[in-house]
């Protein structure tokens, strides 16, 4: 099959998984593909498996390397789901079990709350396996700026911030102002200290910001 030139390898527990989430692959997906010419692609053409929604996310991705349209697909993803992610932003486990909602209108959201959560971040945060074609590794480019944190690899700390931000209604420019100072390992340090300021004027704002 000609289309199916250039397939990576795939080891055994991979088997049915979509490279990009993990989720069971439908289809794949060549890169690069004539629709979005590369000049200066690093890796030989390539094909991975894909699910449906990773391949039309990929096929979108303006770049260079696979691995820069795998950072383009882990970004549409946490745009698509960050209602399920937000889940875990707001509640542990226990606490949703615990919320009270069974019987009322939201029963159905209690119930299927937490897996749609954990079925989400796994998406976001599942980190495809090493490229081979032919017996050969294809070396990683390792311009991935990829950061973690409470259990989520995001494809970079600005989506992070975002994401933090836009749940917990933050001010995102104080929040970098705070990481910037204080390190983005103390990240979840920022996020409490920003959501005390929620209400806060500016003046307080650059008071808290000399403080630290
Ligand atoms: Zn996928």
């Amino acid at each position: 099959m000609v289309e199916n030139d250039n397939f990576i390898e795939v080891p055994f527990e991979n088997r049915h998984q979509c490279w990009f989430c993990a989720e069971p692959a439908a289809g794949h997906f060549t890169f690069p593909h004539q629709n979005h010419l590369v000049f200066n692609c690093q890796h030989p053409t390539l094909t991975v498996p894909s699910c449906a929604e990773c391949t039309s996310a990929a096929a979108k991705a303006k770049v260079r390397n696979i691995w820069q349209v795998e950072q383009q697909v882990k970004k549409f993803l946490l745009r698509k789901y960050k209602k399920d992610l937000a889940i875990g932003l707001n509640w542990t486990q226990e606490e949703l079990a615990n919320s009270g909602f069974e019987g009322g209108s939201f029963s159905g959201f209690q119930k299927s709350a937490w897996f749609m959560y954990e079925v989400a971040k796994g998406r976001v945060s599942f980190c495809g396996w090493t490229l081979v074609l032919d017996g050969i590794e294809i070396e990683k480019d390792d311009g991935s700026d990829s950061f973690q944190f409470d259990g989520v690899a995001y494809p970079s700390i600005e989506e992070a911030i975002e994401h933090y931000s836009e749940n917990f209604r933050l001010d995102c420019v104080f929040l970098r102002q705070i990481l910037a100072k204080i390190g983005p390992a103390k990240f979840g340090q920022a996020v409490r200290v920003c959501r005390l300021y929620i209400g806060a004027t500016p003046d307080e704002k650059s008071r808290a910001l000399r403080d630290f």
